[in-house]
């Protein structure tokens, strides 16, 4: 599930939601410090695809078939 990262304008505060892509759609996000939503949407994590740590699983000894 992404992570957003929203800034709000009033106050500045940085936070996090977790939301799923139709949830950003609908939901209303406001500030848990001063309970603005005018906040600005940023995108924190998100997997992306460029990942990397795939992979390293077998090691080599997991081809139990091999001869
Ligand atoms: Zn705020």
């Amino acid at each position: 599930m992404p992570l957003f990262e929203f800034t709000c304008t009033k106050c500045a505060k940085v936070f996090e939601e977790l939301l799923t892509l139709a949830d950003l759609e609908s939901a209303v996000v406001a500030c848990p410090e001063c309970a603005s939503t005018e906040v600005d949407r940023g995108l924190s994590s998100f997997a992306t695809g460029g990942g990397g740590s795939a992979g390293g699983g077998c090691g080599g000894g997991c081809g139990s078939g091999f001869s």
